[in-house]
């Protein structure tokens, strides 16, 4: 049988809306995500589909700057891609981990169709037929266009955790923090404990306080049901003295993000759960190696979320499904878009959970009408900056951070 080999690459940035804007400590996603959906195409009609975050015209050009690397190659051939684009040390030139990943996805995508099988197969097979996931809540701007949807508030908080545990059926709650003062996220914090007795939970402030901070942080919450504590402070060496004082399991998304620091990691314990991301580790099969990894070293696994629509989504479910040291439900920010642009629109939670595609490839589909739609809509909004807020125009966070948003602003 004769294998495909790659012809084309095409990327469309696009722009789908949230129900309203997320803060973070760093600034906020400002109502919308910007992806890059990349379309691998082959000498056999087979199309492979990835995604990578953000975009916009640098990262169009960026993706059809590989085609050289790319037309003529067996997609079949993922350690030979890997070196053609991320080779270590050429990558000290050109970190393109990234793109890696999108283009990895769409050959894995492209192997399953040519072979009929799910990327779980490719992976190992499955271990279960779906991925459990928190609910991910986020202190909130209100939508610009309807003035709903703000979360400032533990009431605020705690009625749309409650909302999505009603809609979702969400049994962990993760609050992304980092945003206003520590005491008064740990008010916001505590009610959501209070709120969901039988949940566990996890707090990520995105590394913004100092290690005393996160310390002192981290033993007022000592005594509740906490899946981890993730990134409350910056850096390896931070995190160590996080751990050394604090009996909560750390976890990182931040200082793990590659083969080399889980091995510094190992040798020199700082972080206990490595949230395992499809895109920063540079591909699903990453993902797996460092998983394999973590197994042999009894470190505990999650699966990380740095935004999605649903081509992404499909690589966290895959590599949900296959990962066997996976007791943490996974990350997603996915129930805060309004839309997706795969056939059939957003993906349902039951029971908070995400059934893993049954189809050949990652199988899902594009649905081309949307990806026209929300292409036009990113040429009519554009991108935005992540590490700003649109309410605090000259402010941008420092590490650690001090200068805390006010809640009764
Ligand atoms: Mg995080």
């Amino acid at each position: 049988m004769k294998r495909p080999k790659i012809v084309d690459i095409r990327a469309t940035t696009v722009a789908v809306p949230l129900e309203a804007p997320l803060r973070t400590s760093n600034g906020a996603h400002w109502g919308r995500f910007i992806r890059t959906v990349v379309e691998v195409e082959t000498d056999t009609g087979l199309i492979g589909l990835g995604e990578m975050g953000g975009g916009g015209e640098s990262a169009e050009l960026a993706f059809g700057g590989l085609k050289s690397y790319l037309v003529g190659h067996d997609p079949f051939d993922l350690e030979a891609l890997r070196f053609k684009i991320c080779n270590p040390t050429a990558s000290l030139y050109n970190n393109r981990t990234q793109l890696h990943a999108a283009i990895e996805f769409a050959c894995l995508d492209i192997i399953g169709k040519f072979l009929n099988l799910p990327v779980y197969d490719l992976l190992g097979g499955k271990l279960r037929d779906e991925v459990g996931f928190a609910s991910y809540l986020f202190f909130r701007h209100p939508n610009s266009q309807t003035g709903l949807g703000e979360i400032k508030t533990a009431d605020q908080l705690v009625a749309e955790a409650k909302a999505l545990k009603a809609k979702h059926g969400f049994t962990s709650h993760k609050l992304k923090s980092g945003v206003f003062a520590p005491n008064y996220e740990l008010e916001a914090y505590r009610a959501l404990a209070a709120a969901f007795p039988d949940d566990s939970l996890r707090f990520d402030p995105n590394a913004a306080y100092s290690v005393e901070e996160a310390i002192r942080f981290g033993k007022a919450i000592e005594d509740l049901n906490n899946d981890y504590y993730e990134d409350p402070t910056w850096g390896l060496n931070g995190m160590r003295r996080v751990r050394e004082s604090v009996r909560i399991p750390t976890a990182t998304n931040t200082v793990v993000v590659n083969h080399e620091q889980l091995a510094a990691n190992i040798l020199n314990p700082a972080v206990d759960v490595i949230l395992l991301d499809t895109t920063f580790w540079g591909g699903i099969r990453s993902c797996m190696k460092a998983a394999n990894t973590c197994e042999t070293f009894q470190l505990g696994i999650a699966v990380h979320s740095s935004g999605e629509l649903g081509i992404q989504l499909a690589t966290m479910l895959h590599l949900g499904a296959a990962l066997p040291n996976l007791v943490f439900t996974a990350d997603a920010h996915y129930h805060h878009l309004q839309d997706d642009i795969i056939v059939g629109g957003l993906k349902r939670y039951v029971n908070g959970k995400i059934a893993v595609p049954m189809g050949p490839g990652l199988g899902i589909d594009l649905d081309r009408d949307k990806l026209v739609q929300y292409a036009e809509y990113y040429r009519e909004v554009g991108g935005y900056p992540y590490d700003r807020d649109p309410s605090r125009p000259d402010w941008f966070s420092l590490v650690p951070n001090t200068r805390w948003a006010d809640p009764s602003a």
